[in-house]
C-alpha cells in the first residue's frame, strides 16, 4: 500500500500526491470538493515548510492564493472529508468529521515522511452538521502561529504550510473576514477515527484502520505478535510523551476532546489553546470549559481517559479470550502514569539544570512549582532566569523579583545550588543546556490576540509576521525582541480564549 514512485514534476503541478487515505475503503471518507471563495489573498507561505515537502514553491509563490483557498485543486489531488466521531467533553458523538476541512492529498517529504495536506475552511461537507465549513480569519492565524511555536519549540504538531483570506464575510458573533488554513500533519487520524467505526460494530474497518496506521506510522511493529496491542502501547506513550512537553513549556491546548488527539503523536487542532503566564496548575483559557477538564494539570489524566476509549475500540483485537484482552488493555492504560512521570520529570530536570537523576528531585521540582504557584511568578521566565542564575549568583534578585514574595525563593534557591554542586558539569555549560530547555519566547496570548486584532480590524499583518518570526527561535536571546518575552502588562491580560468556529 504505502509504496511509492514519485511522478515526475511536469506531470504534476506543485505537489507529487499520492495519496493512500483515499485508497481505503470508501466508508473512511467522503469526496467533495472545495467550494470556491471571492477573492482570495495569501497572508503566508511558510517556505521552509514548502521545501521540506518537496513542493515547487516557485508556483505556490505564483498561485498560491487560488491553490490554498481551495479555488484551484492542483493535479493529483483528491479532495476528501475524513470521517471521524468522539467524545466531547466527555459525551460521545457518533458522526463528527471533517467538517470544514478538506484532504487534498498526501506527499512524501525530504525525509521520506509520508504528510497529509489539508484544507481548513473551505467550505462545506457532508460532516458539516449545523455549520459553515468556514474558518474566520482570528483562529487560522492563531493556530498558524502557535502550531510553528510548538515545532519551533521541538514539540510533535502538526505544520503551518499557508494562510489565505477568502475575500468572504463569515457569520460568528460578529462579521469577520473569512480565511483558510493550510494544514500539514503526519496525519489527520484521530482516537476519533477509530471510535467512528466502532460505534458502528465495522470491526473489519476498525481492523483495516489499525493496518493503516501501522503500516504508515509504526511499520516497526508489523512483526509483532501482537500488532493491535503493540499500536495501542505505542500510541499511549507517544501520548504520554506529548502531553509532558506541553507541561513543560506552559501550553493548554483547550479541547483534549478525542477528536482532537491523533495516533501520530503530533499536538492537533488548536482551537482555544494558550500559553499560561503566570503558573497556576488550574488554569483555563477555554471560554468553553466551565469546569476546567481541560486544565494545565488535567491533561495528562485527559489523555488517559480518551487513551481508555481508544482501547474500547481496539480491545477485541488484543485477545480472542475477552477477560485477557481486557487485562491487556489495563495493564497498558495503568503503565501511561508512569511513562508520562518519566517524561514529565526527565524535562523538570532539565530544566532545573540537572543532569543526573537523584532521589529529591521530584520533592525539589515541586516546591519550585509550589513558589511559583503562591508567587505568582511567571511560568517561562522563572526557568529562563534559573539559566542566568547558574552563571552568577548576582541574577539571584532578579529570578526572586519574579515572585511576589521574593524571600520565600531564597531556601529553595540554596537547596538548588548544593544539587547542583554534586553534579560535575562546568557552569557555562549547564547554563547552556537550560537555555536549550527553557523558552525565552513563547506566542504569549496577549500577543497572539493584539496581532489577531491588527489584522481583523486593519488588515495589518505585521504584528502577525513579527510574533512567527521571534518564536521560531524560542530559545535564543533575541534582544532587539526583549519586549516579547515579557508578561502582559495589567490590562494586556487576556482572560479567555475562543474556539471561534
Ligand atoms: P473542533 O471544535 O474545531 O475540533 O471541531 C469539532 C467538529 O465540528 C468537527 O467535526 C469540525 O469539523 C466541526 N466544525 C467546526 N467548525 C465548523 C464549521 N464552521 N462548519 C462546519 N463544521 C465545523
Ligand atoms: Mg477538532
Amino acid at each position: 500500500m504505502m509504496e511509492y514512485t514519485p511522478p515526475t514534476a511536469s506531470e504534476t503541478g506543485p505537489f507529487r500526491f499520492d495519496n493512500s487515505f483515499a485508497r481505503l475503503p470508501e466508508q473512511f471518507y467522503a469526496r467533495v470538493e472545495p467550494t470556491p471563495v471571492a477573492e482570495p489573498w495569501l497572508i503566508k507561505l511558510n517556505r521552509a515548510l514548502a521545501e521540506e515537502l518537496q513542493l515547487d514553491v516557485e508556483a505556490l509563490e505564483r498561485d498560491g492564493a487560488a491553490i490554498f483557498s481551495g479555488n484551484r485543486v492542483p493535479a493529483g489531488a483528491e479532495p476528501l472529508a475524513m470521517a471521524y466521531a468522539g467524545h466531547q467533553f466527555g459525551t460521545f458523538v457518533p458522526q463528527l468529521g471533517d467538517g470544514r476541512a478538506i484532504l487534498i492529498g498526501e506527499v512524501i517529504d525530504r525525509n521520506g515522511k509520508r504528510r497529509d495536506i489539508q484544507l481548513k475552511g473551505t467550505g462545506k461537507t457532508p460532516y458539516s452538521r449545523r455549520g459553515d465549513g468556514r474558518a474566520a480569519l482570528g483562529p487560522v492565524l492563531r493556530e498558524y502561529i502557535v502550531s510553528e511555536a510548538m515545532h519551533a519549540l521541538g514539540i510533535p504538531t502538526t505544520r503551518a504550510l499557508a494562510a489565505t483570506v477568502t475575500g468572504q464575510p463569515v457569520y460568528r458573533e460578529e462579521i469577520l473576514p473569512g480565511a483558510v488554513f493550510t494544514r500539514v500533519a503526519a496525519s489527520h487520524i484521530r482516537v476519533g477515527t477509530f471510535q467512528f467505526f466502532a460505534a458502528r460494530g465495522d470491526m473489519e474497518a476498525v481492523r483495516a484502520l489499525a493496518d493503516y496506521v501501522i503500516d504508515r506510522h509504526y511499520p516497526e511493529i508489523k512483526g509483532d505478535g501482537r500488532p493491535y496491542l503493540a499500536l495501542f502501547k505505542t500510541i499511549t506513550e507517544r501520548q504520554a510523551a506529548l502531553i509532558a512537553r506541553w507541561l513543560h513549556v506552559g501550553f493548554i491546548h483547550g479541547v483534549m476532546n478525542t477528536d482532537n488527539m491523533t495516533v501520530s503523536g503530533e499536538t492537533i487542532d488548536f482551537g482555544p489553546c494558550a500559553f499560561m503566564d503566570t503558573y497556576d496548575p488550574k488554569k483555563v483559557f477555554s471560554s468553553i470549559d466551565q469546569f476546567g477538564r481541560y486544565a494545565y494539570a488535567n491533561q495528562p489524566a485527559i489523555g488517559q481517559w480518551n487513551l481508555a476509549r481508544l482501547a474500547e475500540t481496539l480491545v477485541t483485537l488484543f485477545d480472542p479470550a475477552a477477560d485477557t484482552a481486557v487485562d491487556l488493555a489495563n495493564e497498558v492504560l495503568t503503565g501511561y502514569g508512569s511513562v508520562f512521570q518519566e517524561h514529565w520529570l526527565e524535562g523538570m530536570r532539565r530544566k532545573i539544570g540537572l543532569a543526573t537523576a537523584e532521589d529529591g528531585d521530584l520533592e525539589r521540582i515541586q516546591t519550585l512549582l509550589t513558589l511559583m504557584h503562591k508567587g505568582n511568578a511567571d511560568f517561562s521566565l522563572t526557568f529562563r532566569q534559573l539559566a542566568a542564575c547558574v552563571e552568577d549568583d548576582a541574577s539571584d534578585a532578579q529570578l526572586a523579583g519574579l515572585f511576589q514574595n521574593p524571600e520565600a525563593l531564597l531556601p529553595w534557591l540554596a537547596d538548588w545550588r548544593g544539587r547542583l554542586g554534586r553534579e560535575p558539569r562546568a557552569p557555562d555549560e549547564r547554563a547552556a543546556a537550560m537555555r536549550a530547555v527553557n523558552p525565552a519566547f513563547i506566542p504569549r496570548n496577549h500577543r497572539v490576540e493584539q496581532a489577531i486584532d491588527a489584522a481583523v480590524r486593519g488588515a495589518d499583518f505585521s504584528l502577525f509576521e513579527a510574533l512567527v518570526d521571534v518564536t521560531s527561535m524560542p530559545y535564543e536571546d533575541q534582544p532587539q525582541h526583549a519586549a516579547h518575552a515579557e508578561p502582559p502588562k495589567p490590562g494586556e491580560e487576556v482572560l479567555q480564549t475562543f474556539c471561534g468556529t
